[in-house]
């Protein structure tokens, strides 16, 4: 079974959030079950030292933006189909935002041409390489189906996968031309959105399968309150869709080989992990302590996640006594919010503006529990890496993190079967309560101790989800 993934981000590579993770991990865990599985990525910068390295296998002149060619490399295990083309991707600034943090204006035809790029292999630009599906993630990858679709030849078959339903990619009619996408296609059953070009809800229309990142997202987007606009669209296509659940790549991840960590454990060296919350304390000035929770975050700072609330609850946790590290950037507010937080508690909370991979590694060893308040959330990883480590998820109710956290209560305390804390309303007084539950868990070392242990036994490979997968192929093929 050949696979063709499409997506603009990749772990190690390039990365701004759990699509990179995904798509870097996965094409490893479906060799696994037999899948070859390529992924086309744009070459931006970072990529630039690869193309060398790499074999050219086709060239377009005509892509939506100018030329390119494909540069098929290996790194890291990964077979990269990386898309070279220099006026659309060689440029500062981030992955889909210039230095001022504004989108790109030719967004459309980077991820145009990318997506294109996409549906040409489909057909048969490679020689010697013909994929079985192609398999698209987010907007960026979304109009690969449709060009797939507007061939219309005995096409492979094509899915694409929702990592977050609220990015659509919507641009004004006036593209089409430019993207040489149908006119004719361009009504409400097509690839019309009040007025505008939806990326995503093309294909929506045109992909076989729909699938997205956990059971529960799933459901939520098929209702007005998660769907961003587009339940009706997903109700209409409901037989295409499915959820997939996230893992997470075990190798990165792994507290007992992890080399970002002041000292590595496991579930049986558990008492070593608190050398890892003196690391973190001391290297973001935190009082050194055991005796109330260090509260984690590592998270884009968005309201998304529910941390406009999380902020107007941390008088509260500092008044129990516990402590707070953030890491993460976003939104100007709730940066501001967070460093003006730490300043008013030095030694109880502590605020790291910036991304930081290594860092996120500590975070997650050195603190007790991980806040993650998110008021939708598809699948999340920071929760999968915190049971990973032994580091307890405080979690809203909603999307991935409803499926992968089991509450402390009380049957499932009994039954040895509580990994976290799942509370259900996102404002400064849920947070409130939930924090007080985790802060009386925690005074209880033999309670906390097996719920770490319950966590670090929790499923979160890739395993079970690449075979999921694989399964879903198969069936489309
Ligand atoms: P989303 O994709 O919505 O941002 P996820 O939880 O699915 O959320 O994935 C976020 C990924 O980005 C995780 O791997 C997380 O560790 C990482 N991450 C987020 N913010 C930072 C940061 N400031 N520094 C390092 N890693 C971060």
């Amino acid at each position: 079974m050949k696979v063709l993934m499409v997506a603009s981000e990749c772990a190690p590579f390039v990365k701004t959030g759990g699509l990179a993770d995904v798509v870097g991990a996965l094409p490893g865990a479906l060799a696994r079950v037999d899948v070859d599985a390529q992924v086309v990525l744009p070459a931006y910068p970072p990529l630039f030292p690869v193309l060398p390295e790499g074999e050219e296998v086709a060239r377009f002149d005509d892509l939506p933006g100018g030329p390119g060619r494909l540069v098929r490399a290996t790194v890291h295990g990964i077979t990269l189909l990386l898309l070279d083309a220099p006026q659309l991707f060689d440029r500062p600034g981030g992955l889909y935002v210039d230095e001022n943090g504004r989108d790109w204006s030719d967004n459309h035809l980077r991820f145009g041409a990318l997506s294109m790029a996409g549906a040409r292999i489909a057909m048969g630009a490679i020689e010697g390489y013909q994929p079985d599906v192609v398999h698209a993630h987010d907007w960026q990858a979304a109009l690969a189906p449709v060009y797939m679709r507007m061939a219309g030849r005995d096409i492979p078959r094509s899915i694409i996968t929702i990592h977050n339903i609220a990015f659509q990619g919507r641009f004004g009619p006036q593209v089409l031309g430019q993207l040489q996408l149908k006119t004719d296609w361009f009504h409400p059953e097509g690839l019309e959105f009040h007025g505008d070009l939806s990326f995503l809800k093309g294909a929506l229309m045109f992909s076989d399968r729909i699938t997205t990142v956990s059971p529960t997202y799933a459901r939520e987007i098929l209702t007005p309150e998660f769907g961003m606009g587009l339940d009706g669209v997903l109700q209409a296509r409901s037989g295409a869709l499915s959820g997939v659940l996230n893992g997470i790549d075990t190798e990165a991840w792994n507290p007992a080989t992890d080399t970002a960590l002041a000292q590595t454990y496991d579930a049986k060296t558990l008492k070593r992990k608190a050398a890892n919350r003196v690391a973190l304390s001391e290297r973001l000035g935190l009082e050194t302590r055991s005796d109330a929770p260090l509260f984690c975050v590592v998270s884009r700072l968005t309201n998304q996640k529910g941390l406009d609330a999380l902020l107007e609850a941390v008088p509260h946790l500092v008044d129990r006594g516990a402590q707070l590290a953030v890491l993460g950037t976003g939104q100007p507010d709730l940066e501001k919010g967070f460093r003006d937080a730490a300043m008013a508690h030095p030694r109880q909370v502590a605020t790291h503006i910036g991304y930081d991979e290594a860092l996120s590694h500590l975070f997650q060893a050195g603190s007790d529990a991980i806040l993650i308040p998110s008021r939708f959330e598809p699948c999340g990883l920071t929760q999968l890496y915190g049971l990973h480590y032994g580091t307890l998820p405080v979690v809203a109710r909603t999307g991935g993190l409803a499926d992968t956290v089991i509450d402390a209560n009380v049957a499932a305390i009994v039954a040895k079967a509580a990994t976290g804390f799942v509370f259900h309303e996102v404002s400064a007084n849920g947070l409130a309560a939930v924090i007080d539950r985790v802060v009386e868990a925690y005074a209880d070392p033999k309670l906390w101790q097996s719920m770490q242990r319950a966590a670090m036994r929790h499923p979160v490979s890739w395993d079970s989800s690449a075979q999921a997968y694989h399964d879903l192929y198969t069936e489309l093929v």
